[in-house]
């Protein structure tokens, strides 16, 4: 720990910020500093080992448990800068109005001693601010550079706690805003097309240095051994991989690089299921074993990376940063971070309240049997084309089957949505007691099978097929033709992560009639009569 960085960064004759030197005491002290730079950002620093070790945080801490604050590390800073607030002059380094925000003393509540925790990326303490109490975890994602700050549910958590600033931003406001999980509708037609009403999405340089030599992707994963951290080339762009021997699956020993190495090879199979949809990330830095979070709202990208604002839940006057899908960069980076099943939404960009396919999820409980499931996909299968309508199955990757129906995006969310309901329950009555729609899990049979019909919904997502499942075996959801379900020449474990490209390979494209979104609705809706909503 040294303040090299620190003072390397700055001219002292030019800025109000301490020198300061490393210090001997450890008093156990914090500081929140709010840092109106040239984007506005909280600076969280923590007294260890005779520095403030440093965090950047773009939306400052919350008191919320259910708000996970990206917390990105930044250099060490001396103690003296506790006490520091001011205006650091334009043309130094963090120009801006930098104010104390809350400050206190801090509690370890792990074993061990504050360096070691830090080094092994995992803090749990207890906040004694003014503004800042009780419990909090600060956990490193892997690769060092992504931390999470989360409150703990304790006395001092509270769920409608919004931050204020103690200066105003640039647009006036005195509240951080407070973006909700996921997107909203709104009367709004052009809705869709990109506004930015929320700060903007910051890029990350992914360019090819100059005189930089990378590997390409291609080249990197068909070696054996992958270990660490590196850069390659994908497309135009350089791509930086981390921690690729990190263990995703323990049981099986399949690795990050292994994650990688499959999406690399299906990717022109997988991409067109997720080209121009919104993406929906659940994140598992340390496997499938470990924490995993739902992100929709991303703060930082690289380059590459497609992005649209969508509305939030709050009346639009926020926004939802989405991660696009569809180009292979972002598809590699997506698990790189983590992410190892893809949620595309069933609408696309520029069209994003018409669906281009609906899904029945056949989700069984715990005694059904594989038999009993095929028999109620079939079931769904004759229901649906009794309404006119060809569908396409595939395995969920976990237990169920997934029914897809492909239609011209013509038609809103809601108006389908009510024609699954309707398709959903004569696809229940058909099965007898095997399956039925009832909502509550509860209320439900452990012998029954659930023909969840509610993802049609705007926001909502299914797993895409040849996706990866975060599930013992690193299952693939994985399409497969109905001749195969009446046979049942497959189980649900069947297809993984191992034999997906070989299957593939042999069988070709049995999905891809669901792309071709050219079904009209209008019989279907005839057929279900007048009464049908
Ligand atoms: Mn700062």
């Amino acid at each position: 720990m040294g303040l090299e960085k620190y003072h390397a960064k700055r001219d002292f004759r030019r800025t109000p910020e301490p020198k300061g030197k490393v210090s001997r005491a450890n008093k156990h002290r914090f500081v929140c500093q709010e840092h109106h730079a040239s984007s506005l950002h909280f600076d969280f620093r923590l007294e260890i080992g005779g520095v403030l070790k440093s965090w950047s945080l773009r939306k400052g801490p919350s008191m919320d448990p259910k708000v996970r604050r990206l917390a990105v590390p930044t250099e060490d800073h001396p103690v003296e800068y506790l006490d520091f607030q001011g205006d650091i002059p334009a043309g130094n380094y963090g120009a801006g109005q930098h104010r104390i925000w809350d400050s206190g003393t801090y509690e370890l509540l792990d074993d061990g001693k504050a360096k070691e925790n830090f080094e092994t990326g995992k803090l749990k303490f207890e906040l004694n601010g003014k503004k800042l109490k009780g419990t909090f975890n600060l956990f490193s994602l892997g690769s060092g550079d992504q931390w999470l700050l989360v409150k703990s549910k304790d006395e001092y958590a509270n769920g409608q706690w919004r931050l204020e600033l103690l200066i105003p931003d640039k647009n006036g406001n005195r509240f951080i805003e407070k973006k909700s999980a996921g997107p909203k509708r709104s009367k709004d037609p052009e809705r869709g097309t990109v506004k930015k009403n929320g700060e903007p999405v910051i890029r990350t340089s992914a360019k090819i240095k100059r005189g930089e030599k990378l590997p390409s992707i291609a080249s990197v994963l068909k070696r054996r051994e992958l270990k660490g951290d590196l850069r390659a080339k994908v497309g135009e762009s350089a791509l930086q991989l981390t921690s690729l021997d990190r263990v995703y699956w323990p049981k099986e020993n399949i690795t990050k690089a292994d994650l990688l190495r499959y999406y690399l090879q299906m990717s022109k199979h997988i991409l067109p299921y997720l080209k121009d949809r919104p993406i929906i990330m659940k994140r598992y830095p340390a496997g499938i074993k470990g924490i995993s979070f739902h992100q929709h709202d991303v703060d930082s990208v690289p380059e590459f990376v497609e992005t649209a604002a969508l509305e939030a839940e709050d009346g639009g006057k926020h926004t939802v940063d989405y991660i696009v899908g569809g180009n292979l960069e972002t598809h590699l980076y997506l698990a790189n971070l983590g992410a190892i099943e893809r949620h595309p939404w069933h609408s696309r960009l520029g069209n994003l309240e018409c669906p281009d396919w609906f899904v029945f999820d056949l989700d069984p409980g715990e005694k059904v049997e594989f038999k009993q499931i095929c028999e109620v996909a079939l079931i769904s299968q004759a229901v649906i084309d009794g309404y006119g309508l060809k569908s396409f199955a595939k395995t969920s990757g976990s237990r169920g089957i997934h029914v897809y129906v492909p239609v011209k995006p013509i038609y809103k969310y809601e108006l389908i949505a009510d024609l699954a309901a309707k398709l959903a329950r004569e696809i229940a009555k058909q099965s007898g007691k095997a399956a039925t729609v009832e909502r509550s899990k509860s209320a439900r049979k452990s012998n029954q099978i659930y023909v969840d019909h509610l993802q049609n919904a705007y926001g909502k997502s299914v797993v895409a097929p040849y996706s990866v499942r975060p599930k013992s075996g690193a299952t693939v959801s994985a399409p497969v033709t109905w001749e195969e379900i009446q046979k049942r020449s497959f189980n649900i474990s069947s297809f993984t992560i191992e034999n997906m490209v070989d299957r593939v390979a042999q069988i070709g494209e049995i999905f891809r009639p669901v792309l071709k979104r050219s079904q009209r609705l209008e019989n279907a809706f005839d057929t279900a009569g007048a009464s049908w909503k």
